[in-house]
């Protein structure tokens, strides 16, 4: 299609760098698939949600980054009326890159750009947290805001186990929450260490951890792991590490939901797609569908 215009947002720092290097290749591609290319190198990921919201005069929506960066690029769009809305491609060069691994992106960047270039849209769910939109996770408890918390220059240097280093020095000042839900007209109170509401099936880089979940069934997986002393708590979470499922062990309650609120017995706050998210309470639920050119 000819005419289409495409604005490029890429956050100079994330993952090595590794757009900076690419840029003419990233343009030629989609100037020659047509698109009339305009640039925006964002200096914050706040700058990222406001040149999102501010892009109806485009067709496609392209942002360059990790799963924080998409996070803040959906949460723009989605202020857009869906009718004048841009379609999003997504160009991974972040640490994790969960979300371009569920919808199963390449990882090199000309190829990425070659599935953007071909125009095929696909319709995937969005969750919702309060006021705010997430594309992948929406998380609370241990080892949730590390993504938050870790430098991004010893992200780019460290990769994933500058994730796990974090992890591990979070862990001696972490207190467990008491949880307070609704589902089915029963009511359950649970002290917990982690909370998840899952859209895609990788997360924090463990690309099998909720296998069954999908970007479109219109539900979200919640997974809730309970308080249960530190040796298993400590099993538990290994076992996720090295990608088994969590879900059938015994006492971590998962199930899908479209909607759920949840009450904590003191501010706890959340994290989404590795960005600070809302503090509770909480009302969770699955979000509106937005278009993904891949
Ligand atoms: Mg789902």
């Amino acid at each position: 299609m000819k005419g289409q215009r495409l604005r490029l947002v890429y956050n100079p720092y994330a993952g090595r760098r590794k757009l900076t290097a690419q840029l003419d290749t990233v343009i030629r591609i989609f100037q020659e698939s047509g698109n009339e290319v305009c640039i925006h190198r964002a200096s914050s990921t706040q700058d990222m949600e406001q040149i999102a919201s501010q892009s109806r005069d485009v067709d496609r929506f392209v942002i360059a980054g990790g799963d924080g960066s998409i996070h803040q690029a959906v949460n723009g769009l989605l202020k857009i009326p869906e009718d004048q809305r841009p379609a999003l491609g997504i160009l991974p060069v972040g640490t994790a890159n969960d979300l371009a691994y569920a919808l199963g992106l390449p990882k090199s960047i000309p190829e990425a750009c070659k599935v953007i270039a071909k125009e095929h849209v696909f319709r995937m769910d969005t969750g919702q947290i309060n006021d705010r939109y997430f594309v992948n996770v929406a998380s609370a408890g241990l080892l949730t805001d590390v993504s938050q918390k870790v430098d991004t220059r010893v992200k780019n240097t460290l990769g994933q186990l500058a994730y796990i280093l974090k992890g591990i020095e979070t862990l001696p000042s972490f207190r467990p929450f008491r949880i307070e839900f609704e589902k089915d007209g029963q009511r359950f109170m649970e002290e917990v260490v982690l909370l998840l509401a899952v859209n895609g099936h990788s997360v924090g880089g463990l690309r099998q951890l909720v296998p069954m979940a999908s970007l479109t069934d219109g539900k979200l997986e919640v997974i809730i792991v309970p308080a249960a002393g530190w040796p298993e708590t400590i099993r538990l979470l290994l076992n996720a590490l090295r990608g088994e499922k969590v879900v059938g062990t015994r006492k971590i309650k998962e199930f899908q939901t479209t909607e759920l609120t949840i009450h904590t017995d003191r501010p706890v706050k959340s994290d989404l797609d590795g960005e600070y998210g809302p503090e509770s309470s909480w009302h969770i639920k699955i979000g509106p569908k937005i278009s993904v050119l891949c």
